[in-house]
């Protein structure tokens, strides 16, 4: 689906406007970093009149209900025969490293265009992002700068200094990971996972591993309820290498974000999946100790045999937050169809009589531990 172009008339800057004297150099770095493109300095102004104080490039319409979630106000101008399809595999403060379709990776800036357009500085460029990029001569390694972020969809974010801040975009899954013990399986925790899932439009799957280390006959109603709400349930173990032939045709080919509370074997499930990985991750985990690259956003790591995992401590455990009690059942999809039957329209699920949902509940028709959940979740308890 390719969005609707048009022609757009952008405003310069005001600091287009007028050749003044750039006074504070060392702000201007520490805000936009150098820039590819010529400095607005040597950007010339004729004598014709306001016609030259604007340009003219095309922009893509964007629903907006994308603009605000998303953070993007239009899709500025690219020549595309100039510039190269890419996908950013992470960030590193102003510089993001982007992968073409031949898998070579460009370190790139970002245009100012894109940055001016944006709604949230923190939002120019994210992992994830699918961008089109004009390389750049350089004469050690490949450079470029990103002219253009395609519209995103799926994304993971966590609130940063009470604002929003978008870690993932463009992800095909959520691979919740727990484990049948050690740590002890906690349904409510999958709960919580879902919930944030469902929210961030990105399609869950629950993985339990370490069955080693139980009867796998004692996971078979937790397996039902969450197979019968619609949830894909793959029971795994790291040790044995039970279910890993399952897991690795899920993730193949497709982008998936790992999570999990600590302890329940995501990394050595990641190793067994893909043994190729074992360097990347070992990589990263060193280069955070170093404290080299605080900013390190989340990073899309490279599957050998297609496709690219997550795998991130900031998401590991991402965490719910600014939903409203109202909102809860929505993620709840088996609840959902009992809701408008309630007596009170305002019913909230919990002391009502004639509610339909509790009653849903008392006859087995919904898991009643699931609408436990559901009333701890939206603190109706
Ligand atoms: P993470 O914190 O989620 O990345 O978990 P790790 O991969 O570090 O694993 C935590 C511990 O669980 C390690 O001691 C692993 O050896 C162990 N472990 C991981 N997977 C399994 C499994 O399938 N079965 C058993 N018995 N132990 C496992
Ligand atoms: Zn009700």
């Amino acid at each position: 689906m390719s969005p609707k172009n048009q022609k757009v008339r952008v405003e310069f800057r005001k600091n287009r406007l007028e050749r003044t004297r750039v006074k504070d150099w060392t702000q201007q770095y520490k805000d936009h970093g150098f820039e590819q493109e010529a400095p607005v300095l040597e950007e010339r102004i004729s004598g014709k009149g306001e016609l030259v104080r604007r340009r003219t490039v095309i922009a893509a319409e964007v629903e907006p209900s994308q603009t605000e979630d998303l953070g993007f106000a239009a899709l500025p101008a690219c020549d595309t025969t100039t510039c190269q399809k890419g996908r950013v595999l992470r960030v590193h403060g102003l510089v993001s490293f982007v992968e073409n379709e031949q898998g070579d990776i460009y370190q790139c800036t970002t245009r100012r265009v894109l940055r001016t357009m944006t709604t949230d500085q923190r939002h120019v460029v994210v992992t994830g992002d699918h961008v089109l990029f004009r390389p750049v001569p350089h004469h050690k390694r490949l450079e470029g700068a990103i002219e253009r972020i395609e519209p995103r969809t799926g994304a993971i974010s966590r609130r940063s200094k009470n604002r929003k801040q978008l870690i993932v975009t463009n992800v095909d899954q959520i691979l919740i990971i727990t484990s049948a013990a050690e740590p002890v399986l906690k349904p409510n925790l999958i709960d919580r996972f879902l919930v944030s899932a469902e929210r961030s439009g990105i399609k869950p799957i629950i993985c339990i591993n370490k069955i080693d280390l139980v009867d796998p006959a004692t996971l078979q109603p937790i397996i039902g309820v969450y197979s019968q709400i619609g949830y894909k349930v793959i029971p795994l173990s790291a040790t044995t290498g039970f279910g890993i032939g399952r897991l690795r045709r899920v993730v193949q080919d497709r982008e998936s974000v790992v999570c999990g509370q600590s302890g329940v074997g995501k990394s050595s499930l990641l190793n067994v999946l893909d043994p190729a990985l074992n360097l990347r991750i070992g990589e990263i985990s060193l280069e955070n100790q170093k404290g080299k690259h605080t900013t390190t956003t989340a990073e899309l790591l490279k599957l050998s045999f297609g496709g690219y995992v997550i795998d991130t401590p900031g998401i590991r455990e991402f965490a719910l937050w600014d939903i409203i009690p109202e909102e809860v059942l929505a993620f709840y999809p088996e609840l959902v169809p009992y809701e408008n039957q309630c007596r009170f329209p305002d019913c909230t699920h919990s002391f009502e009589s004639d509610c339909a949902v509790k009653n849903a509940a008392a006859d087995g028709r919904i898991d009643m531990r699931r609408y436990e959940s559901y009333l701890s979740l939206s603190g109706r308890n």
